[in-house]
């Protein structure tokens, strides 16, 4: 950012702010960390009126670069919220997933879905980049969770989006306004008892997976591994499948263990626990990875993309979340054989986008990308030129 260009905008944040305005320093970009909607509403006041670029940030999980401009904190804007006879909870956007489900114990209530990522990354994060996550087999996309969303509008205006205008916010990576509130469903809080089995190689794997999303109720989450993520201490060179057993079905045990059993060797419920445990690691690994890649593949395609990712496999390691649509997003981390995840490097993330898109699926996309071919492209354009004229929230891609 031209910090010459946007000094005046820049004095009259510090000056309203105080401490929490931090000035740009070697390698940072000025910074900022408003305490609630009010005060993120003055900002994009000051913000539209002197054209100054203002990126918002959560936790920095998410891949790319991080968008220029003043970087817009939400560390102080962590407030929850439960209204009473409701399933719902309404949050501000800087608590962490694993912060808010903490925040749920007690009340009968927990989320019904939250991303891997789930000990770092924030509500306004996941929010804005959307995605398929823990619970996603039963609750399918974050976006299908949400009962509203508020943003702050460059130039300041509040508003509140529901049902279908949604699409303007989730999953428009911070471009149309900065979320400063939303109103996410709850699920009964249920006791979720895991299981797991291991799999020599990736068509046993996706049998089960195929025979499990019949069952009804269904999991509540279904997910995997690849051998090059150490999950567990089962044997090198398997497959993990693990999930949660279906609740209130009349003998989940029996049925998600004979699916499992074929094929494939189903584990203790000890280590099925030490399985579930290990559903946020990479996240919870001591030197958690920054660069991976994000790719979504049919239930179909899914053999044949773990098959191409196999002769890749001491390079990338897969982590995988099956969606109740039949969709499976896969999150590609580098692998060096030792069973912790590593950072991908550029061509780890080509092999992944390949795969995926020679298996029937593609790149994880966000923004007006996602919307390619359906009506709401046009949608989010419109109000991008209408809330966002001057490009303060940066471009949607
Ligand atoms: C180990 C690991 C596991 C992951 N697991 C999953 C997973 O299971 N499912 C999945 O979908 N993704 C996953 N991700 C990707 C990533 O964690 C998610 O997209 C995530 O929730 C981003 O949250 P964040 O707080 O880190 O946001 P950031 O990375 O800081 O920001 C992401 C985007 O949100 C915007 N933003 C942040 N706050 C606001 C706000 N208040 N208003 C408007 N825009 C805002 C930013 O400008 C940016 O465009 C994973 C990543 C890692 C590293």
């Amino acid at each position: 950012m031209d910090t010459r260009l946007h000094a005046d905008a820049l004095t009259e944040i510090e000056h309203t702010f105080g401490e929490r305005y931090r000035p740009a320093a070697p390698g940072a970009p000025p910074a900022v960390a408003p305490t609630n909607a009010e005060e993120v509403a003055t900002l994009a006041e000051i913000a539209g009126r002197h054209k100054l670029p203002l990126a918002p940030r959560g936790a920095g999980t998410a891949p790319g670069e991080a968008p220029r401009g003043l970087s817009v904190g939400f560390d102080l804007m962590r407030r929850v919220s439960l209204p009473e006879g409701h399933d719902v909870v309404e949050i501000e956007p800087g608590i962490p997933w694993v912060e808010l489900e903490d925040h749920l114990r007690g009340s009968g209530k927990s989320l019904r879905v939250y991303p891997t990522s789930a000990p770092h990354s924030t509500v306004g994060g996941w929010l804005a980049r959307d995605g398929l996550g823990v619970g996603s087999h039963q609750f399918g996309w974050l976006r299908d969770n949400v009962e509203s969303v508020e943003i702050v509008l460059p130039g300041g205006e509040r508003r509140t989006l529901r049902d279908e205008d949604l699409t303007l916010v989730v999953g428009a990576e911070g471009t149309t306004g900065i979320i400063v509130r939303a109103t996410l469903l709850l699920r009964d809080a249920a006791r979720d008892t895991p299981f797991a089995a291991v799999f020599g190689d990736a068509a046993s794997l996706v049998r089960p997976i195929e025979d499990l999303r019949r069952l009804s109720p269904p999991t509540w989450h279904l997910g995997f591994s690849t051998p090059s993520l150490a999950l567990s201490d089962a044997p090198a060179g398997s497959y993990i499948l693990f999930g949660t057993l279906p609740a209130g079905s009349d003998s989940p045990d029996e049925s998600v263990e004979e699916i499992t059993a074929r094929g494939g060797e189903v584990l203790t419920r000890a280590e099925a626990y030490r399985v579930w445990g290990a559903r946020f690691f990479p996240a919870g690994a001591p030197d958690a990875p920054h660069s991976f890649a994000t790719a979504l593949v049919p239930l179909s395609g899914l053999s044949d993309a773990l098959r191409r990712l196999e002769s890749a496999a001491s390079q990338v390691a897969v982590q995988g979340t099956v969606a109740r649509d039949g969709r499976v997003l896969l999150l590609g981390f580098g692998g060096d054989g030792s069973g912790a995840p590593q950072d991908l490097d550029a061509d780890g993330s080509e092999v992944v986008a390949r795969a995926a898109r020679e298996s029937g699926g593609g790149e994880y996309a966000t923004g007006l990308r996602r919307l390619e071919g359906v009506p709401e492209k046009e949608a989010l354009r419109r109000f991008k030129k209408e809330a966002d004229p001057d490009s303060i929230l940066g471009a949607t891609s």
